[in-house]
């Protein structure tokens, strides 16, 4: 079965910490794809105010594109919100019987997955690949880890083979690899203060927020 995989996540903006170590994970995983979904009303940040989906979603667009295997999707466009990633996922899932699902989540997320809206049947879904996030990882991870889920955990070294997983069983995959420190919420805070983001983004995604004025805060001059 060929192996796909699903990034889902807000994207307010799109930024390398998201790029780089799923470039990472595409090469040891080997996936045929890797699609990116953004949230259209994220339940996790409800009350926030976001950019508009049609400006996250141009930048994911334009931050994919060199790469051959990413796409973007717009598959929660539009569905009555909050939207939550288990229906995205099963809806994915049914959409494509013959591949075999994997979720990618920061271990940030990772670790507050009992929050998830309906967490347990989403990781019957697909398998999920952890990103290291610096902020949570190694022995404070595992104590957050659901007990359910801890027989599940299979580490995995960047660029070493991963196997097939054993028939009908979805596992927990920790991907070893050096943190990208970046947050998307770094990024607006950068902005707001009047500093660069250019080691942090990808160039076109650069561009696409000075034009738009995104996240800048708004000058009244002096
Ligand atoms: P914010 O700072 O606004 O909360 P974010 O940078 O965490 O945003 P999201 O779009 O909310 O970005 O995250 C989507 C997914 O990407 C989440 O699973 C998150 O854990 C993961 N992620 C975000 N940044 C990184 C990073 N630097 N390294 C690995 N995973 C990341």
């Amino acid at each position: 079965m060929r192996r796909v995989a699903v990034f889902g996540g807000t994207f307010d903006p799109v930024h390398l910490g998201h790029l780089v170590p799923t470039v990472g994970a595409a090469e040891t995983f080997g996936f045929s794809q890797v699609v990116f979904i953004p949230a259209f009303d994220p339940p996790h940040k409800q009350g926030a105010v976001l950019a508009p989906f049609s400006h996250r979603f141009a930048m994911l667009a334009l931050a994919t594109q060199p790469y051959d295997r990413f796409f973007v999707s717009d598959l929660e466009m539009g569905r009555p919100g909050p939207t939550y990633t288990v229906d995205t996922l099963r809806e994915f899932t049914r959409r494509c019987p013959e591949s075999e699902v994997y979720f990618l989540l920061g271990s940030d997320s990772f670790s507050q997955i009992e929050t998830w809206h309906r967490w347990q049947e989403l990781v019957d879904l697909a398998h999920l690949v952890v990103l290291h996030r610096a902020t949570v990882w190694g022995d404070k991870l595992l104590e957050l880890v659901p007990a359910r889920l801890r027989e599940r955990l299979t580490p995995v070294r960047l660029f070493e083979p991963v196997p097939d997983p054993p028939p009908g069983r979805k596992l927990v995959y920790l991907l070893e690899h050096e943190p990208f420190p970046v947050s998307a919420s770094l990024i607006r805070e950068r902005l707001q203060a009047g500093q660069t983001i250019s080691e942090l983004v990808p160039p076109e995604v650069h561009r696409w927020i000075v034009k738009y004025g995104l996240y800048h805060q708004v000058s009244h001059g002096c």
